[in-house]
């Protein structure tokens, strides 16, 4: 079968099926006519490679919906999309939230009362995050509002003027009385239209009742048909515009109070945010509020009085918070700082009572001041002997300015453990400051005590410090003193540390006195 055919048979069928000679129609039918005649067409299959490279679920779901062509994959692939992107439809149900809320504060400040207790009830639940149960439970309640709304009253109201139920404003200012001829007199219409002129004179903002107008509401309502009456007639349009200017210096009067309120709480706002330092997000959010709130342009008291208390609410919370805030952080900073203090006391206790020092291991200048004494002690009461060795490295300084100081600290390290290698268990052995070291020699006299000095020497020099891979050689220079030929310790010491400043004046790397 050739291509022609293929292509005949396929318009064939689009008519008889009814359809319209779309591409789409077209390619579906040529692909049917294409697989009856056993030809495969490359194009056919376009759709199923496509959907093949489609994950597991949405073959199925595009199963269910018969997709045949490209355009309607398209079109499903685009929905996906749209309903795939989170932070969009997120960003609207917000925004639609938010408006919807603006539209239950409008609805809200609206005189009927099943309205604003809806809008209330309806704007509380959307604050409390109403699920989407509770809300078809809120559409059904407007639903309910909506069918048994009662709007009679506008028919009652056409009885005195032609009702324009969109624009009640205009409704009222066109009220014409002179329309009620005297032949007219239909008493319920007087009644009713009495009725609706008291209510309209009673101030609905201003708090205070006036006598002219309680005057003519009376006599109004005493005698309606007085409503013919000309006099009567002017000295209603007087209450009314009595009326409208106790509201308006009312509304005046509560504009400017608030004004004061509001001065005072964004400078109390301010003050809050320079004093805390902490800005938060919030904080700013309300502020802007208050930027934003123009009083002049609130013609509704209720709306700015609920705006405002919303503020303050807003602004009562966030202080509330800060002040926990600055309280925790306050109460964290003490117990931070009594805890510091009291770590440097316990590290000032634990530095006086060590008599190790930190970076050789052996006795400290403390300890060895207290080994000294015990010393002496054992001298003066038993006459043990002892000898003192002061030792120096040479030259220690070039030793630090070569390598650096950690250098220099691994060759002091490295230095004591050869001091304690040649001491006995008996000797102690010391750190007498810096690079000076000092060992007591229980029971030895001097030709010991200069054997033992020669020996470390000896070992020093031979010794091949090494740190970080390098090769630094030292040597060391002694002084030694025999307590029992001085008079007191403090003369030996004394001794020791000459001799050991006598060795460095002769060329250092030795003893003295000489061996
Ligand atoms: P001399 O042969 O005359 O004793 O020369 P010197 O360079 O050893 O003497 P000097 O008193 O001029 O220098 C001693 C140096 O030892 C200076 C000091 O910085 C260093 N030093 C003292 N204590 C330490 C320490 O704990 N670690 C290190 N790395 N160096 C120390
Ligand atoms: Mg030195
Ligand atoms: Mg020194």
């Amino acid at each position: 079968m050739t291509i022609n055919v293929i292509i005949k048979k396929a318009v064939e069928r689009i008519k008889k099926e009814n359809k319209l000679l779309t591409p789409d129609f077209y390619a579906e039918a040529f692909c049917k006519e294409a697989q009856i005649a056993g030809i495969l067409v490359a194009d056919c299959n376009q759709i199923d490679k496509h959907v093949n490279n489609l994950d597991k679920k949405y073959q199925e779901e595009l199963k269910q919906y018969r997709i045949k062509t490209i355009d309607e994959l398209l079109r499903f692939i685009v929905s996906k999309l749209n309903r795939m992107n989170p932070s969009n439809s997120a960003k609207l149900i917000e925004s639609q939230s938010q408006l919807l809320k603006r539209i239950l504060s409008v609805s809200g400040v609206l005189h009927n009362k099943e309205v604003s207790e809806l809008s209330s009830k309806t704007a509380d639940g959307l604050d409390n995050g109403a699920d989407s149960t509770k809300l078809d439970n809120y559409r059904q309640l407007w639903m309910n509002f909506l069918t048994t709304y009662d709007d009679t009253f506008l028919q009652k109201l056409s009885k005195v003027t032609k009702v324009n139920s969109k624009d009640l404003k205009s409704t009222i200012n066109g009220i014409n009385l002179s329309g009620f001829s005297a032949e007219a007199k239909v008493e319920q219409s007087f009644t009713l239209a009495s009725k609706l002129l008291i209510a309209s004179l009673v101030p609905s903002i201003a708090s205070s009742a006036n006598d002219e107008i309680a005057n003519v509401t009376d006599t109004l309502r005493k005698d309606p048909e007085l409503l013919t009456s000309k006099s009567m007639a002017y000295e209603v349009k007087e209450a009314i515009s009595l009326r409208i200017a106790l509201d308006k210096a009312s509304v005046k009067e509560m504009v400017q109070s608030l004004d004061i309120v509001l001065d005072k709480l964004s400078h109390q706002l301010i003050s809050l945010i320079e004093r805390t330092d902490t800005s938060t997000v919030e904080i700013q959010a309300i502020k802007k509020d208050l930027e934003k709130f123009d009083v002049e342009a609130v013609s509704d008291f209720s709306v700015a009085h609920k705006k405002l208390y919303s503020i303050a609410v807003n602004l009562e919370e966030q202080t509330a918070a800060l002040g926990v805030d600055l309280k925790t952080h306050n109460k964290e900073l003490q117990d931070m700082g009594n805890r510091i203090s009291i770590l440097e006391k316990e590290l000032q206790e634990a530095k006086e009572a060590s008599k190790e020092d930190f970076l050789t291991k052996l006795a400290n200048r403390r300890a060895l001041d207290e080994y000294l004494k015990i010393k002496e002690g054992e001298f003066e009461r038993y006459g043990r002997d002892y000898s003192l060795v002061m030792f120096d490295i040479d030259l220690f300084k070039n030793v630090n300015d070569t390598y650096g100081h950690d250098a220099g600290d691994a060759v002091l390290a490295g230095f004591a453990k050869v001091l304690q290698s040649k001491a006995r268990n008996v000797d102690v052995v010391g750190r007498f400051g810096g690079e000076e070291f000092l060992v007591i020699l229980s029971n030895s006299e001097l030709p010991g005590a200069l054997i033992f000095a020669e020996k470390v020497r000896k070992s020093v020099q031979s010794t091949k410090f090494m740190y970080k891979g390098q090769r630094i050689d030292v040597t060391v220079s002694g002084g030694v003193s025999h307590r029992k030929q001085f008079s007191s310790q403090k003369e030996s010491l004394d001794s020791a540390d000459e001799q050991l400043y006598a060795a460095k004046d002769n060329g250092r790397n030795r003893v003295e006195p000489q061996a």
